[in-house]
């Protein structure tokens, strides 16, 4: 509250907007006296009227306009009153860059015009806002953007063998495409084992074909169509959703055999089984003798003796059918050791391995403006030149090291490998680096709407007090559809880190990123640290660990590993569900550190269902192992999405 109560001030149109304030009762100024100069006394400031001076009144030309890609379009805004306001288009953001304004000034009437040339996709519901405003206020209207473009299918997943009921789909289009699905030349009708479900998210169609209980009936070519006026657009996956039972295992007489080969192949295979027991059983009392704990250990030895014994019982095993069994033996062993090393190390390597680094030309990439800073140094937006087959040019995002030393630079050659291999839909694209000269350069794809924390903010019911010292326009609260779309996608990003063995241990909304059509990803691999660095809790030395983050074994023990990703998703989904408030804000980091080893955990957000609020409980167990699975957790969150009511009145 402003404390004015007995100003006097000497009254002009300069503080006309002190009076407005006073009228409507802002700041508390209707309970406070104040005055204007009047010769040797005073009025008060209510009663003064000020000649020629008014807030700005606006007209724009349009209340929304529908144009088609690649189109031009001129609209025009007009601010009059007295004083003249300035009149400004705001048009950050936009993505059809070249712009062209001009002016007109008329007596009282500033007149503003603005053309977009060859308007892009990325801007179909953008608010084009007018903004008017003299020295008594400022007056603003929009025209929304509705840009036309044909459909295109951004994504058709093959569904995953035996676990997947579901083809899941994005598409994109305006006006939005229709959808339809064909199986062995036929139109799929939907009846109760095959349905589409799906969700709008602005010219986003997101969704899944879903089969109740599907067989290897179901199994084949599915093609989906979508079309709208501007055009058609098919493709085609493959659903292999269980195996044909006669293919496992075929009945004698439709097995046209080859005896001759067969006891062949099986005498090979049972040799090889019955060489590789005899070489364990070797290997396993070296073992045993020198004390240390094998990790193939008796279970192994037994699985392959246990081939070994089932080959020989069973004659009527094909030579093929032997092997398969081996391979799934030593399959099972790889992922064995596999899930070992996602659960011991930082499990880096595992993607590190085999990268090509895209190489990008200094002269490439145009720096735009800078959008943050991480521990590495500056980020920016820029244009990058020779990036994309189809365009010319297109917005990244370039993350900057300057000054690095042998070490930074060895981290950030490693980072670039690692983020090369990884690539998925909810994990931010990485284009390459450009390393030749300084700074070292990481180029990614540009996330328009920055990171998830403080759009979260920007969407929450605080949304018009001051984020980072910028009053932000509120842009309207997020629905509990829009939270759980967000959360589902964050949590496919993860089954994807959790099948690449891949223990990412500082997930945060403040290392997602967003994009166009609500669209979310994870969006950093350990480089977010020094702008939130309220969220880190220095250990001795330089390590900064998210305790606010981290379950119980990883505070007390330092041990990450999937399960520890999983209690970090807990809270994200209580970061989410709170419009992105520091988990456990009232306490400060020790005092955070006694409660989750204590075992108390953060409390249901008001506005959270409590199926959401099991979730979160459900991913902080102590145990580990007694944590949700992730894929699981995806699962859940999706089905509750679809079962949500979409509000689609936010988001530019
Ligand atoms: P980081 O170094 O990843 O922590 O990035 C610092 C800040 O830059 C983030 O908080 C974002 O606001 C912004 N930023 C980083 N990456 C991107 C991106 N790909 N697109 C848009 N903004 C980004």
């Amino acid at each position: 509250m402003a404390r004015l109560d007995g100003v006097v001030f000497d009254c002009s149109c300069d503080i006309h907007w002190i009076q407005l304030w006073q009228q409507r009762g802002d700041a508390a100024l209707h309970t406070q006296q104040l005055f204007c100069r009047n010769g040797a006394s005073k009025i008060p400031l209510h009663n003064m009227y000020i000649h020629n001076c008014d807030l700005p009144e606006i007209s724009v030309s349009h209340s929304s306009v529908l144009v088609m890609e690649g189109d031009n379009v001129t609209v025009s805004c007009n601010g009059s009153g007295a004083p003249v306001p300035e009149v400004d288009w705001t048009v950050s953001g936009l993505h059809s860059i070249n712009t062209h304004l001009s002016d007109v000034y008329w007596p009282n009437i500033h007149s503003i015009t603005l053309t977009l040339f060859n308007i892009s996709r990325e801007d179909n519901n953008f608010q084009l806002t007018c903004i008017a405003e003299n020295v008594v206020g400022m007056t603003n209207s929009s025209i929304q953007l509705n840009v036309q473009f044909p459909p295109v299918i951004l994504r058709l997943v093959e569904p995953e063998q035996r676990l997947d009921t579901c083809i899941e789909f994005t598409v994109r289009g305006y006006p939005h495409p229709k959808l339809r699905w064909f199986y062995k030349q036929k139109e799929i009708q939907h009846n109760d084992y095959i349905r589409t479900d799906m969700d709008f998210y602005q010219d986003y169609l997101e969704g899944c074909l879903t089969f109740q209980n599907p067989t290897h009936i179901n199994n084949g070519n599915y093609t989906l169509e979508a079309s709208n006026a501007l055009g058609t657009v098919t493709k085609t996956v493959y659903g292999h959703f269980l195996m044909d039972p006669d293919e496992i295992d075929p009945p004698p007489d439709d097995n046209p055999s080859r005896p001759d080969e067969d006891t062949f192949g099986v005498t090979i295979a049972v040799g090889l089984a019955g060489f590789a027991c005899v070489l364990l059983l070797v290997l396993f009392v070296l073992i045993n003798k020198y004390g240390r704990r094998s990790k193939f250990g008796m279970k192994g030895f037994a699985y392959l003796c246990a081939v070994a014994v089932v080959a020989e019982e069973r004659a009527d095993l094909g030579a093929e059918q032997v092997l398969q069994l081996l391979t799934s033996l030593f399959s099972l062993v790889r992922v064995q050791v596999s899930v070992r090393l996602g659960a011991d190390q930082r499990s880096r390597q595992v993607a590190g391995l085999n990268a090509v680094v895209q190489h990008i030309k200094r002269r490439d990439i145009i720096l735009k403006r800078e959008l943050g800073e991480g521990a590495f140094g500056k980020v920016f937006l820029a244009e990058c030149y020779n990036l994309s087959p189809t365009k010319d040019k297109m917005l990244v995002a370039v993350k900057t090291l300057k000054d690095p030393n042998l070490s930074a630079r060895k981290d950030f050659q490693r980072e670039a490998e690692l983020l090369t291999n990884l690539q998925h839909d909810h994990i931010v694209k990485f284009y390459g680096v450009c390393v030749d000269g300084d700074p070292l350069i990481m180029v990614f794809e540009y996330m328009k709407h920055g990171d998830l924390n403080k759009f979260l903010r920007a969407h929450g019911p605080d949304a018009m007090i001051l984020v980072d010292g910028q009053p932000l326009q509120s842009n309207g609260e997020l629905g509990l559809s829009q939270m759980l779309h967000i959360a589902t996608q964050i949590a496919s990003g993860m089954v994807y880190l959790a099948s690449q063995h891949f223990v990412h241990r500082d997930l945060a909304t403040r290392n997602c990123l967003v994009g166009n059509g609500l669209l979310v990803k994870i969006g950093d691999f350990g480089m977010s640290r020094d702008i939130y660095s309220s969220d880190y809790y220095r250990v001795g030395g330089h390590t900064m660990l998210p305790i606010r983050w981290m379950p119980p074994e990883s505070i007390m023990y330092r041990k990450f590993s999937t399960e520890s990703d999983v209690w970090s998703f807990g809270v994200i989904l209580w970061e989410i569900f709170t419009y992105g408030k520091q988990p456990w804000f009232q306490l400060g980091n020790n005092e955070v550190i006694e409660c989750i080893t204590q075992g108390r955990v953060l409390e249901r957000p008001r506005i959270c269902p409590k199926e959401v609020y099991d979730i979160m409980l459900g991913c902080w167990q102590r145990e580990p192992q007694q944590r949700l699975n992730i894929k699981d957790i995806q699962k859940v969150l999706f089905a509750m999405g679809k079962a949500t009511p979409v509000y689609l009145d936010i988001l530019g």
